[in-house]
């Protein structure tokens, strides 16, 4: 099968804010759709290819969202031409609740019957997901504009968006699986995944993000709340791969049962002690490792400081996410 190819010229004002940056738009082809800029006396053609409409869609909204956040390059045009359906959103999959289950007391497992799986199964774990604003409401799915970026709807259909983890995905069955912390006070996502019942439909924006690591060693720390990508990327761990877990708990009552290959081990420590875990943990192993770490905001701001300061790791080799706040919600 040939596939999708989209296009977008850029000339005069566009040219040059761009013509710094063709360099870091080559290197923005990943998971599964390629980038290539091509240079003539007409202009710049910037191009993407990728086997299927919805990749197509993806690649269309990353590229245009990183083009965008690059110097001077906010306000540019861009409009995409050639394949994709200009109508839809292709990265914007429409989720039904299958069943739940309680993991432990705080966890809630929501497995959903998505209409295309596949499209979850590689390094981007995280989607976005979109939620009515109050139980049983409705909400609208945001439109592409020509950048192929979502127009969100206004008022009472503005869905809440919140960003979440795709726990495991079994694409022979077409379900995805999401845990979700149940934490208090409840915001609107943990209501929903606390009340909803076999049928509710939400939506799910993504995957978005940067790609896992696959360093030879992988540094991971979190709370129950990067549960979920620890303990997929352990699942998932390839031969010549390793990884050095480190997950804080509010209680003990969370912790998982968790076949670990032989290449990884996990270890569960309490909330407070995970700072001091990871400042303690013995460094030396060089180039070959990368760190990560999902917890509160302050939190992730210590953590920042330890893998930078105290294991020593240059900026590329590690990334620290704040994956909540516990003074409100943090902005998508
Ligand atoms: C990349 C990424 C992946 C994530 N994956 C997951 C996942 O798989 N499962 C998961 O459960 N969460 C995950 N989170 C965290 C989740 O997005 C936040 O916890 C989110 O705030 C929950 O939304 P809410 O509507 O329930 O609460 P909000 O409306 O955002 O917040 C309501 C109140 O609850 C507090 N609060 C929010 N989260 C927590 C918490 N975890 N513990 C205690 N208090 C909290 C806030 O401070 C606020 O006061 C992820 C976040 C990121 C950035």
């Amino acid at each position: 099968m040939t596939d999708l190819v989209a296009y977008c010229r850029f000339s005069g004002a566009a040219l040059e804010a761009l013509a710094g940056q063709l360099d870091a738009i080559d290197r923005l082809g990943a998971g599964g759709f390629r980038v290539s800029c091509e240079r003539s006396r007409q202009g710049l053609c910037l191009s993407l290819s990728a086997a299927d409409w919805r990749r197509l869609a993806l690649a269309k909204a990353r590229i245009a969202g990183e083009i965008r956040r690059m110097p001077g390059c906010a306000n540019l045009a861009l409009a995409w031409a050639g394949d994709g359906d200009p109508e839809r959103l292709g990265h914007v999959q429409r989720w039904h609740v299958s069943r739940a289950s309680q993991v432990t007391p705080h966890l809630r497992r929501i497995s959903f019957a998505v209409e295309d799986a596949a499209f979850y199964a590689g390094d981007l774990h995280h989607v976005r997901l979109l939620l009515p604003q109050r139980h049983g409401g409705v909400f609208a799915y945001p439109k592409p504009c020509p950048a192929g970026l979502p127009v969100w709807p206004e008022g009472e259909l503005m869905p809440v968006l919140r960003n979440y983890t795709i726990r495991s995905v079994r694409t022979e069955l077409g379900e995805v699986d999401v845990d979700f912390v149940l934490h208090e006070p409840a915001g609107p996502a943990t209501a929903w995944a606390r009340d909803c019942r076999p049928g509710d439909e939400i939506g799910a924006l993504g995957p978005i993000g940067q790609p896992i690591s696959h360093a030879p060693l992988r540094i991971l720390a979190g709370d129950e709340t990067a549960l979920p990508t620890i303990l997929r990327q352990i699942e998932e761990c390839r031969p010549g791969e390793a990884i050095d877990a480190y997950v804080a708990l509010a209680d003990d009552a969370e912790r998982q049962e968790v076949a670990l290959p032989e290449a990884c081990r996990l270890h569960w420590l309490r909330y407070g002690d995970l700072v001091d875990a990871l400042q303690a943990r013995p460094c030396g192993e060089g180039d070959g490792v990368f760190a990560y770490s999902g917890t509160e905001l302050a939190t992730s701001q210590r953590l920042k400081s330890v893998f930078g300061g105290d294991l020593g790791l240059p900026r590329g080799q590690f990334r620290c996410v704040a994956y909540w706040r516990a003074q409100g919600a943090i902005a998508p």
